[in-house]
């Protein structure tokens, strides 16, 4: 069964879409991490490395669950079986099943929030050329949106151009609230309209983070820059800003990459 972090009467449900192991070596994702930077991170993250070193990734989605029954998606997993990810993600995809298994049909899901237009993220936005989610608003980041040639032209014609033509595609530049406890926040670097979703009730907060950050060592060393970020400086401050903030607050992040669905920030210890 997915696993479920509550928020007063709003359930942050994880869906695992599926897992596997990053296409390269993983000291090619992080040119400069040290030794002792793996060691602290593979012990905070175990099930991320494989036995012979490897980084292994799962590929997860979330829902948000209001109290009002409607039912936000943020990211759509790797997809189906020849989907955009196929050339290096391992589809096909279970996420429909785990919607399922959640109780949520693909016509319940009112909005879907792509973090941003990395085809792991994607999958299941748009399948054989319709809108997988028939009722939903699709909220891209307008900065994605406006660079897709160079971040991957496929997508293009594969993903915007039917959100398009249905009338589901809603570009936004900046934050904006979608619905009362549910707020995006622009967090670009990793692509240039990169977002984030912040679910709050009173003081307890969940971060759902998408690739702000996308290995623990990164959640460890937040300075730390992912040779696959469009740009590192940019996506640096926006990991500091966004971590700083949600470490006052005591927030939960919700990761997609991350062994475990969900982290507390105050188990990372002192900044
Ligand atoms: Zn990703």
């Amino acid at each position: 069964m997915p696993v479920i972090r509550r928020l007063g009467a709003t359930e942050i449900i994880a869906l695992e879409d599926g897992a596997g192991p990053f296409f390269a070596p993983r000291a090619t994702a992080f040119p400069s991490a040290t030794p002792e930077q793996w060691a602290a991170a593979d012990a905070f993250d175990p099930a991320a490395v494989t036995e012979d070193g490897r980084w292994w990734l799962n590929f997860r989605a979330f829902a948000v669950r209001l109290p009002d029954g409607r039912v936000i998606l943020i990211d759509a997993g790797i997809g189906p079986a020849g989907s955009p990810a196929a050339t290096w993600a391992p589809v096909p995809g279970v996420l429909p099943g785990e919607l399922e298994k959640a109780g949520i049909a693909p016509a319940d899901i009112d909005t879907v929030v792509l973090t941003h237009l990395h085809t792991d993220h994607v999958g299941w936005a748009v399948v054989e050329g319709k809108p997988f989610f028939p009722s939903a608003r699709y909220v891209i980041g307008k900065g994605d949106v406006d660079a897709v040639a160079s971040l991957n032209p496929r997508l293009d014609d594969l993903l915007l151009r039917p959100l398009r033509e249905n009338g589901q595609l809603w570009a936004i530049d900046g934050d904006k609230r979608l619905a009362g406890p549910v707020r995006v926040v622009a967090t670009p670097g990793h692509t240039p309209g990169h977002q984030s979703v912040l679910v709050r009730d009173g003081e307890d907060l969940v971060a759902v983070t998408g690739d702000l950050l996308v290995h623990a060592i990164q959640l460890l060393y937040p300075g730390m820059g992912y040779s696959h970020e469009i740009n590192e400086d940019v996506a640096r401050d926006s990991r500091v800003r966004l971590l700083n903030e949600l470490r006052d607050m005591d927030a939960t992040l919700a990761t997609p990459h991350l062994g475990e669905p969900f982290v507390a920030v105050s188990a990372l210890g002192a900044a």
